[in-house]
């Protein structure tokens, strides 16, 4: 029996104050993944701080520049089947849609989704050594079975990836994180928020203790022309990517005018390559040039034992959804090819 404290907060300055003040606590949006977490024995808090009754954080709104504000508290479902969200940043859409399951969907908030921990098999194994769950303990993945592990940024004491698949639409479409702590409120670029593991693979992210996700601000160009959101994974729904690739192109007829391209499953954060995309810059939109980009997206890319397939699946992804992206009208709402 665990015993834990409950706190429904009413006001953003008091859940984050409630955190904060506590090293134990933590909040509480969906639950979906930090109650399996709690279940699996990795997770003992001793202050859970609801933040389901802040109506203010729940809410999609148009901002003035023109881009979108995403409420942290909107559901999954909600943020995906919103008709600004569908018309404006269909990627967006699209790669929420490929994850999890529609009952997930409903539970899991835009806030949750940015802080799910790894899917690493030995990291929900709290009889075995982790790295990022124990730190200095060890990481059996390295030596061990890593087919779902990273093959780019990884460190020597941590291959985990980062699992989620909205996170790879908005490192593609550049979202902003807000967020509200002690000291005020401050805007986190999608690039900056995510960290690979260096030497402290227990740190995910660079939020502090007790600061809350308010909301994810998209910028004004959602690249609805032109995307595609492929996800390749071992079974066809309800499992996470061994890869994922976000395209978004803005197209001047076969002429490509600006690319973005994150690919998921592969590393500790969504991974882009601005160099990548620069390949892709005046070019005609057709394999040659995705191969080209593919090429620069996977430097450096390392192999281990079970997950080195991944290299040459990523590319092959990368050039398929580029080719997808040219005709984005072709494919039928959420469906996925499996890997
Ligand atoms: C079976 C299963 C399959 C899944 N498949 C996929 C998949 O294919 N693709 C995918 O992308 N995801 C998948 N997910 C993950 C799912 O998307 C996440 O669990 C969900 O998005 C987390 O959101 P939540 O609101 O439930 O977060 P919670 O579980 O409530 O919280 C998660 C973490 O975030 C913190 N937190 C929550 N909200 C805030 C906030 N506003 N500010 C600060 N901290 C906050 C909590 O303290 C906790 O540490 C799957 C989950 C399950 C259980
Ligand atoms: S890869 Fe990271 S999460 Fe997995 S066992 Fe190693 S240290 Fe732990």
């Amino acid at each position: 029996m665990n015993n834990f404290e409950y706190k429904k907060a009413t006001g953003t300055q008091e859940a984050s104050n409630a955190v904060t003040g506590h090293s134990d606590a933590m909040f509480i949006a969906g639950g979906t993944n930090l109650v399996d977490l709690w279940k699996y024995n990795l997770l003992h808090p001793k202050l859970v701080v609801d933040i389901n009754h802040l109506p203010e954080h729940r809410r999609i709104t148009e901002l003035e520049d023109g881009g979108l504000r995403l409420g942290a508290l909107v559901s999954n479902a909600d943020t995906a089947y919103h008709p600004l969200v569908e018309s404006r940043y269909p990627l967006l859409s699209k790669a929420i849609l490929a994850g999890a399951s529609a009952q997930i969907r409903n539970m899991a908030t835009n806030g949750g989704n940015l802080l799910q921990r790894t899917r690493c098999y030995y990291f929900y194994d709290a009889d075995v050594p982790c790295n990022k769950r124990v730190p200095g303990s060890g990481c059996p993945a390295m030596d061990g079975y890593n087919r779902i592990h990273a093959i780019l940024g990884a460190s020597g004491e941590c291959i985990a990836v980062f699992p989620s698949d909205m996170c790879v639409a908005l490192a593609a479409l550049e979202a902003v994180v807000n967020v509200s702590g002690k000291n005020g409120g401050r805007r986190i670029p999608f690039a900056d928020f995510h960290r690979l593991p260096g030497d402290s693979p227990e740190i995910d992210n660079i939020l502090q203790h007790g600061e809350l996700i308010t909301s994810i601000d998209l910028p004004e160009k959602g690249f609805a022309q032109n995307y595609s959101y492929l996800k390749l994974r071992d079974r066809h729904s309800y499992a996470f990517a061994l890869v994922s690739v976000a395209t978004a192109l803005e197209l001047e007829g076969d002429t490509i005018r600006d690319a973005r391209i994150a690919l998921g499953g592969v590393a500790h954060k969504p991974w882009r390559v601005r160099e990548a995309e620069a390949v892709l810059v005046g070019k005609k939109a057709d394999e040659a040039a995705f191969t080209a980009a593919a090429e620069v997206l996977l430097t450096g890319a390392v192999g281990l034992k079970y997950n080195a397939f991944k290299i040459e699946l990523a590319k092959r992804a990368i050039v398929r959804n580029g080719m997808m992206a040219l005709h984005p009208e072709t494919q039928l709402p959420g469906a996925q090819p499996s890997a």
